[in-house]
């Protein structure tokens, strides 16, 4: 078996589970590459706000000797948490979120630069999407990209999303719809241009949830806002026309009758909302997903436990098992077995949060939603503080 000190480490995917890999394992004298499809940095947007929690994001961020940066840049204001029923009325308004201080959000845009800023120069390798992976008699792994390129690594890390290419090798499993899909609209300068909204949502998210159908405001950076309108909805809803989707003039209208009996002030978020709308349909692995473990292969964040949003969990669990991963790979000699215990640890915590993010989303469909979604931000709060005791 290859030495730890020569390993050829590919990492395939830029996100924050595969930055944060590439970020500890360079911290502590190990050099990976990081393959990522998209040709640059600001490609594409990245997505909008997240919260690191204390027991996984943040305990990423401190292995990765990132806690000053992370400070800097993560909005500890932004931590409110509202409740809604359709008519408007609150449920709950929690101005300092669920415990103070403790899950500051950070725009995905800028935890992404925050990670690339702590690499050195050429360690992420831009615009190489994995095509194919062929396993070599040696035990490692032979990589072809959609560029033609091509190269041998003894350990691949599959932390390629939802869609993850390295998965299929080790798991037959894939991603099911899990009958939500999510319309994402955005506000920009909402305190000059929006006071209302801007008053309404606070300094935070409001989760509003009636019946099948949601709408969620997050205040971002820059005095964005971004919302998600939830509908319950088959699979093909947005191919199929369900509402039309040619231009965002036709995607408001086709909202607003969606939502005809919310109050005005919650219906404001559709009226007055810029023209770049998204369509997103929500996915997740089966709870409880697990491999065989192979040597040479792994997988990390979303291509192991992709899991609905409704756990706040995704991006905070990714950056957790990068976290582990880079421990487990420095501290032991034996890096493959290192490699296979942590997959254990990885998908029995996954399993948990996956039940959760399940759970979550059965809560925010059910009819009398704005209760569900109360209870389970109440959840929330009581297992965050029983993480941390236990910590
Ligand atoms: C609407 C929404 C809201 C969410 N809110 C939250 C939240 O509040 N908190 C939270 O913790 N999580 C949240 N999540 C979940 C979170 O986004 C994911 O769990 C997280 O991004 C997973 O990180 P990752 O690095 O595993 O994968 P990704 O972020 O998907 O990154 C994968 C990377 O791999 C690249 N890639 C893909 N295929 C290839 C290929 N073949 N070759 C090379 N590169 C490739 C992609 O371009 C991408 O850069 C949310 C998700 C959604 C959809």
């Amino acid at each position: 078996m290859k030495q730890r000190n020569s390993l050829r480490i590919a990492i395939i995917g830029g996100g924050p589970a595969g930055l944060t890999l590439a970020r500890i394992l360079w911290t502590r004298g190990v050099t990976a590459t990081v393959f990522e499809q998209e040709a640059s940095s600001d490609e594409r947007p990245q997505g909008g706000t997240l919260d690191l929690h204390p027991e996984s994001g943040q305990v990423a961020v401190k292995r990765a000797g990132l806690e000053a940066e992370f400070r800097a840049l993560a909005r500890y204001e932004d931590q409110g948490m509202r409740v809604m029923d359709k008519q408007g009325t609150l449920l709950i308004d929690n101005p300092e979120g669920m415990e103070e201080g403790e899950r500051p959000e950070i725009d995905r845009v800028v935890l992404r630069r925050m990670l690339l800023d702590s690499l050195p120069e050429g360690m992420v390798r831009w615009g190489h999407k994995l095509r194919t992976l062929e396993a070599r008699e040696d035990g490692s792994h032979a990589l072809t990209f959609t560029n033609g390129r091509s190269e041998c690594f003894d350990l691949v890390v599959g932390a390629d999303g939802a869609w993850s290419k390295v998965r299929p090798l080790l798991s037959t499993a894939v991603p099911e719809y899990t009958g939500v899909t999510f319309v994402e609209l955005g506000l920009d300068d909402v305190d000059s241009r929006h006071p209302e909204i801007a008053r309404m949502v606070g300094n935070g998210s409001l989760f509003a949830m009636a019946e099948g159908r949601g709408l969620v405001a997050q205040r971002n950076g820059h005095g964005h806002i971004r919302v998600y309108a939830m509908l319950k909805v088959a699979e093909g809803w947005v191919e199929e026309g369900g509402i039309d989707f040619t231009n965002a003039g036709r995607v408001r209208e086709g909202l607003l009758k969606l939502f005809s009996d919310w109050a005005p002030p919650l219906l404001a978020l559709i009226r007055e909302c810029g023209d770049r709308i998204v369509p997103r349909q929500i996915y997740a692995l089966p709870v409880g997903h697990r491999w065989a473990h192979r040597q040479g292969l792994t997988l990390l964040g979303d291509a192991a436990h992709l899991m609905s949003p409704f756990g706040g969990q995704g991006a905070n669990l990714a950056m957790l098992d990068a976290s582990d991963l880079a421990l487990a790979l420095t501290e032991h000699e034996d890096w493959a077995a290192a490699v296979r215990e942590h997959e254990l640890v990885l998908c029995q915590r996954a399993e948990k949060a996956a039940r959760g993010a399940a759970e979550g989303i059965a809560d925010a469909l059910a009819a009398d939603a704005a209760r569900g979604a109360f209870e389970h931000v109440s959840q929330r709060g009581k297992s965050s503080a029983e993480a941390q005791s236990r910590a």
